[in-house]
């Protein structure tokens, strides 16, 4: 019998958000719990507390999208930037624990996942997802199935250098001039910051941008070209029919955004790449990386099945 629902689990810096999809992507169930932060045992017993909460006989699968790369040869979350987890071995000790196929993904391949399965890329087989947050997280489905690279930790296009020698990019990432950095809500949160003061950030910008102040709306023009010559190297790699603009800054933002991006993306991309692609907002909110956990786990059962 082929199971019908699988749990996804996308898990964040606060928030370990759970839930019971169908092969849909609707959320049958959810279930939310806090992100433990002083260590990996109880960061993993967490996770195990928020499947067993969810899970009866129509669970076939169980998912997981993190905030890290991961090794999908061995199962492994290589190491979460703002979550107590490295070098854990997910996979096996899940399977173990439950008993039915586990598939791990970065949380932005995981949100892309979701966007094409469920929300705005539905019916597309080439898709690049960005998802603007703290960071800039990319997700690339390419020729109908998720993109990963060799080791499973691809695409990391908020790492893509877009400024040579441009500022130091965030966290633990030595690179310069990444995208992360001139286009992420952080990077929104600096520019307000020097621009409105010590307390202003990304969704006050936004704020400020629909009382009509004109300032704020000069900054997100600024980042919205920085993300433009991102998407068009993008376009340019990958030729997708449909670009996606996610996460939390990303759709708060996207009506500054996306003109200005658009315009700097097909002045780089070339033909017939430009023609072919338009610009899209994610449609599935803060439960992509849910729903598109829930669809890893999918794929993880599909694959023991064939
Ligand atoms: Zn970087």
């Amino acid at each position: 019998m082929q199971a019908s629902h699988a749990i996804g689990v996308d898990l964040g810096g606060t928030k370990i958000l759970a839930g019971v999809i169908d092969r849909d992507g609707s959320i049958v169930r959810r279930h939310e719990r806090a992100t433990p932060q002083d260590s990996q045992e109880h960061v993993l017993a967490e996770l195990e507390a928020a499947v067993a909460e969810l899970t009866d006989d129509s669970v076939g699968a169980v998912g997981f999208g993190v905030p890290s790369p991961i090794d999908q040869a061995n199962g492994v979350v290589v190491r979460c930037v703002n979550v107590p987890l490295e070098d854990a071995p997910l996979r096996d000790r899940m399977h173990e624990r439950f008993g039915v196929p586990v598939g791990l993904d970065n949380d932005a391949n995981a949100a892309a996942h979701g966007e094409w399965r469920a929300g705005a890329g539905r019916g597309a087989d080439d898709i690049v997802m960005l998802t603007l947050g703290t960071g800039v997280g990319g997700g690339v489905i390419s020729g109908g199935t998720p993109f990963r690279g060799r080791n499973g930790a691809g695409a990391e296009l908020g790492h893509v250098v877009i400024v040579h020698e441009g500022r130091p990019c965030q966290g633990a990432c030595t690179g310069r001039g990444h995208l992360e950095t001139y286009a992420s809500g952080s990077a929104a949160t600096a520019a307000a910051r020097e621009a409105f003061g010590p307390s202003a950030d990304a969704h006050r910008l936004v704020r400020l941008a629909n009382e009509g102040d004109v300032q704020a709306k000069e900054l997100l023009e600024d980042v919205a070209r920085h993300l433009g010559s991102g998407l068009g190297s993008f376009v340019n790699i990958f030729g997708p029919q449909l670009v996606i603009l996610g996460g939390g800054f990303g759709v708060a933002a996207y009506d500054y955004l996306c003109g200005p991006a658009e315009e700097v993306m097909r002045r780089e991309a070339l033909e017939p790449m430009r023609s072919a692609v338009r610009l899209a907002k994610a449609e599935l909110g803060t439960a992509a990386g849910l729903i598109g956990a829930g669809f890893v786990g999918f794929e993880a059962l599909d694959a023991a099945g064939s």
